[in-house]
């Protein structure tokens, strides 16, 4: 393995298996998993209908390749062109999110022959070369030498630059302007602009409410399309919308949609939405081997069905409500945390030493004496100093209450060793 491949934890974290919310390490320790891991799990661990879906499939017939017909991937495809929003939207599936963003990237371009991207600042969306290539985070963007010509947008951090102190509508202005300014500046047409709803690596940080609106509005009268990446923010995490885009919707909806993670509750499914005449633009055929095969779709498609019926999405509204809410009365007297925030199940907290600086060093701490006390978080954040915090979306209040009352816990020995004093 190589070197640039780094696990979580002082002491690597061994799981062995997972039941609802809960997952059990080779000691055989139980941890409440607050980050349902790092969001693959959408509904629950080791979901009864999902397990059954795959073992029925897999004593089925395992061919892999989108050159066959299978039911359950036009079903689950169809399901998710009716979810999406997209009018007459077709699906792709792929293996990842990165490969669902790559794939996005190969339809905006050659359908505005163009090689320019706008992605924002402080952005992630994959690891294949063309998606590093729009990731606005130096930390997990290792190369320059991408063949996409990039320019990088402000709206989502705005800690830093000349930008931090503006209120909301001052930086939604100030991001317009510049969003104008720098397309005024561009030779030729740009392809598409890509954003996260909420930034998922990026420490769960969202734009002012109605920016991405004012963005859609300056790329619909130029034809630059609209690429939304809910692999963090899709299938109703963020609560009150299934996708993210649907809080920013003044404009209509995006031209490409890309999803992965929590879909296949473990097993590996990304995809693409898009307009019927953006998905057929290309000129050759294109296959994937792994994308979309029975057993992922099967598993899919049992995973999407549990989710609705249950209304998981009104339960991520419900329990990350009140979550949130006794995060905030928790934490309210620790100077260390600058701020909580989020929506639904996708809620980040930011901590900062004394002098407000960014405390990644907090955020390391946290991560392991959450761990101790049996509750595993995930963090991020240009600066990796917030802590995220993304359960399974089927958590139930006296879960979301225990994982609460760890976190006081936790947060209070950071404090503590933050201001220079022993741990309690
Ligand atoms: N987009 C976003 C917003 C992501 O958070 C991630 C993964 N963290 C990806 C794309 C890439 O997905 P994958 O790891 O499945 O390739």
């Amino acid at each position: 393995m190589p070197e640039w491949l780094a696990l979580y934890y002082r002491e690597p974290l061994e799981l062995t298996h997972g039941e609802g919310r809960h997952v059990w390490d080779a000691q055989g320790r139980r941890y409440l998993d607050f980050f349902g891991g790092i969001l693959t799990t959408m509904t629950a661990h080791a979901l009864p209908e999902v397990t059954k879906a795959v073992a029925e499939q897999a004593g089925r017939i395992l061919h892999t390749s989108t050159l066959y017909l299978d039911r359950h991937m036009v079903e689950l495809a169809e399901r998710i062109a009716a979810l999406s929003g997209i009018p007459d939207a077709r699906v792709f599936f792929t293996t990842s999110g990165t490969e669902a963003n790559d794939t996005a990237l190969l339809l905006a371009t050659s359908y505005r022959r163009s090689n320019q991207i706008l992605a924002m600042r402080n952005s992630y969306h994959g690891r294949s070369f063309s998606a590093v290539g729009i990731t606005g985070n130096s930390s997990w963007s290792p190369t320059s030498l991408s063949p996409l010509q990039t320019l990088y947008v402000h709206g989502g951090v705005r800690r830093a630059g000349p930008y931090a102190h503006l209120s909301d509508a001052g930086f939604t202005a100030a991001c317009v302007a510049d969003l104008k300014d720098m397309l005024g500046q561009t030779h030729g047409r740009v392809a598409a602009l890509i954003a996260e709803p909420i930034q998922g690596v990026g420490g769960f940080t969202a734009p002012p409410d109605g920016l991405y609106a004012a963005f859609r509005e300056v790329l619909a009268e130029r034809g630059i399309l609209w690429i939304t990446d809910e692999v963090q923010t899709g299938w109703g995490r963020t609560g009150d919308h299934f996708w993210g885009w649907q809080a920013h919707a003044e404009h209509g909806p995006p031209d490409l949609l890309t999803f992965a993670k929590g879909i296949g509750n473990g097993m590996s499914i990304g995809g693409v939405v898009a307009r019927a005449e953006v998905m057929n633009c290309l000129d050759a055929n294109s296959i994937s081997t792994f994308g979309g095969s029975p057993v992922t779709m099967a598993a899919g498609l049992a995973n999407l069905t549990h989710l609705l019926e249950h209304d998981l999405q009104g339960n991520a509204r419900r329990v990350g409500g009140l979550l949130i809410e006794r995060l905030r009365a928790i934490t309210a007297g620790f100077p260390v945390v600058r701020e909580v925030r989020g929506r639904g199940l996708m809620t980040g907290i930011e901590l900062v030493e004394h002098d407000g600086s960014p405390s990644p060093e907090g955020a390391s701490l946290a991560l392991e004496l959450a761990r101790e006390e049996g509750l595993l978080i995930g963090k991020g954040g240009r600066e990796a100093n917030v802590l995220r915090i993304a359960p399974p979306l089927s958590l139930t209040v006296a879960e979301a209450e225990e994982g609460a009352t760890t976190l006081e816990s936790v947060l209070r020995q950071v404090q503590f060793t933050i201001a220079g004093k022993e741990r309690p």
